[in-house]
């Protein structure tokens, strides 16, 4: 395919048109960075892993009653989806303090966070992707207050979908980002799920099967990214 338009390309994707305005193809690079992008290199494969992992986890969630852009898979490196106007705000759920949270507000390495925390960041490159908060979302008209709820909750939900699912695969979901998109004020889940926007630990080794070992510079990247495909797709 990867044949219409190309409406936008990111860090790890592009987007496609198709002849139908109300959908698009994704298609997965290569390509990964860190850091806002300080860190830049491509890892061998990653677009087809994270593709196929994507498809695999969007047909959970709507086999769980999550509604998702995901309408087939094309390709190794494609999926169609619905064309959605994205909300601008990443919303990340922890179950575990690591990352961004242990540096920001020193809590210990792995600490358990229960209930889960929600966080909202600005999608916005420029700026670094910033923390905010729902006063924020209100002053810059990312979302509704209503939205923000929704957000909340959807967000919970899929951990709760999600944690089960990668606990019988022998691994804990520490954290994860998501990305929403407005269909006529309904909430779709947008974007990807994949080892490049989530954190998973072996839980019987600790070792971390995500892009943390891409920032780490941890090795063995490659062959992580193949044995999450083969544990979630078992
Ligand atoms: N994350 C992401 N894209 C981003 C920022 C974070 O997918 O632009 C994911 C990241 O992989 C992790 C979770 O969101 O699973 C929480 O990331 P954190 O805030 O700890 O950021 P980081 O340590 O990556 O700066």
């Amino acid at each position: 395919m990867e044949s219409g338009t190309l409406l936008y390309e990111g860090k790890a994707k592009k987007v496609f048109a198709t002849p139908d305005p109300n959908q698009v193809v994704q298609y997965f690079k290569d390509d990964a960075t860190a850091f806002n992008a300080e860190k830049r290199g491509t890892i061998f494969n990653k677009g087809i892993v994270n593709n196929k992992i994507s498809v695999r986890l969007f047909r959970l969630l709507e086999d769980a009653g999550i509604t998702t852009h995901f309408i087939e898979q094309l390709s190794d490196r494609e999926m169609r989806t619905q064309h959605l106007k994205i909300i601008q705000i990443e919303v990340v759920v922890r179950n575990r303090a690591t990352g961004s949270l242990v540096k920001r507000l020193g809590f210990e390495e792995g600490m358990v966070l229960d209930p889960p925390l929600v966080e909202f960041f600005y999608k916005n490159d420029p700026l670094g992707d910033p923390l905010i908060t729902e006063d924020h979302i209100r002053l810059l008209q990312l979302a509704t207050d209503m939205q923000v709820a929704q957000l909340r909750q959807s967000a919970l939900r899929i951990n709760e979908i999600l944690t089960p699912f990668f606990k019988d695969k022998g691994m804990m979901l520490v954290d994860f980002k998501l990305e929403f998109g407005d269909s006529n004020g309904q909430l779709i889940l947008a974007d990807e799920i994949s080892p490049d926007t989530c954190r998973f630990w072996d839980i019987q080794t600790g070792e971390r099967m995500d892009k943390d070992r891409f920032r780490k510079d941890l090795g063995r990247i490659e062959e992580t990214y193949q044995e999450v495909l083969k544990r979630v797709c078992a």
